[in-house]
């Protein structure tokens, strides 16, 4: 609410964490789980160091290591998803450090997303449905077509009636639910380009998946209602790209270590969770926050699931992701 008063739940931000079971890796160091599950809303570090606990965390919900993705999904994930079907436009972030569970996580809300959306448009004969998918990364600022890579880096345009808009970015009408799949496929494909040239690029990359729905209905006057809107399904880059810059001041003037687009997301959407709904909230200051401005704010829906390792090695990183966590809700 403009006024400041307190907000409904449709305007929050839904804010979730999800705690991976420990890797291969982890295991074989003998390293522990740090972390303790309260109950279904609440996580809490153990006490295994000197240091000072941290916790309890209370969140939307917390998603143990035995979580599936469709756990997460349907709690974490799935009013937003739907919204779209209804004209409002949404976006569903992973936000975590590299290795966390953002792909991962991303990969299973997609899917049950394209289950869910094909269901309601088998089971909805009354209304006309039509799909379009495009897909982008961002990497150093440079936005690239990943269903198109030749294209090189596409230009952001400022349109008086769309807000902002990529330039030359391919659309794709979607047949059906399998041919959505195989689009997301080539995507994945593409993202792939350059990582042994660069072998953390995917941990310094946002992908960013999106599904234009739009709907009409034939009423019996003749005529015809339609909704348009449009779902980002968000991939970000590594979080430590954040907090390195913010806990060690050095690392600022190191600029292969800022990240200026996860960076001003965190600010948009902590301006947007205390409220400011209008006021200043800087989108023009990076790339994906301009791309996404109209599907976050204002009428949009938001859902970010927070991913985490248990592992006491990583507990700091944890902790930069739990405050973000809580600072987004
Ligand atoms: P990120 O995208 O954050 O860098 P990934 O999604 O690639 O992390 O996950 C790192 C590894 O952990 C992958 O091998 C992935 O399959 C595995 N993993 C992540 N989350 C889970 C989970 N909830 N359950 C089982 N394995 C997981
Ligand atoms: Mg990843």
């Amino acid at each position: 609410t403009p006024g400041g008063g307190p907000r409904t739940r449709e305007e929050k931000i839904l804010v979730t964490v999800r705690v991976r079971p420990l890797s291969p890796k982890e295991q074989a160091a003998y390293d522990l789980i740090a972390w303790e599950f309260i109950d279904e809303h609440t996580i809490t570090s153990k006490n295994l160091t000197h240091e000072r606990p941290s916790g309890p965390y209370t969140f939307d919900k917390v998603f143990d290591l035995s979580c599936s993705n469709q756990k997460v999904y349907e709690e974490g994930a799935r009013d937003v998803a739907i919204s779209v079907l209804s004209g409002i436009n949404a976006t569903i972030f992973a936000y975590g450090q590299t290795s966390s569970g953002k792909t991962f996580t991303m990969r299973g809300i997609t899917e049950n997303a394209i289950l869910d959306i094909y269901e309601h448009i088998a089971i909805t004969p009354e209304r006309e449905f039509a799909l379009k998918f495009s897909a982008l990364e961002i990497y150093n600022e440079t936005v690239v077509d990943l269903l198109n890579r030749d294209s090189g880096s596409l230009r952001l345009l400022d349109d008086p009636e769309k807000g902002t808009i990529v330039e030359k970015q391919t659309e794709e009408v979607v047949k059906d639910a399998q041919h959505l799949r195989h689009l997301i496929g080539i995507c994945e494909a593409q993202r792939q380009v350059g990582e042994t040239a660069l072998n953390d690029k995917s941990s310094r990359s946002h992908q960013i998946i999106k599904l234009t729905i739009e709907s009409s209905l034939r009423e019996p006057s003749g005529c015809l209602r339609s909704l348009l809107a449009s779902l980002y399904l968000v991939d970000l880059a590594g979080s430590e790209r954040v907090s390195q810059t913010n806990t060690n001041g050095a690392r600022l003037k190191e600029g292969s270590h800022i990240n200026r687009s996860l960076l001003t997301l965190t600010t948009v959407i902590r301006k947007l969770s205390s409220g400011m709904r209008s006021g200043h909230i800087p989108y023009r200051d990076s790339k994906l926050t301009r791309i996404l401005q109209s599907s976050l704010g204002g009428n949009a829906r938001t859902a970010i699931v927070c991913t985490m390792s248990p592992a006491l090695t990583h507990v700091e990183q944890s902790r930069n992701t739990l405050n973000f966590a809580t600072s987004a809700k």
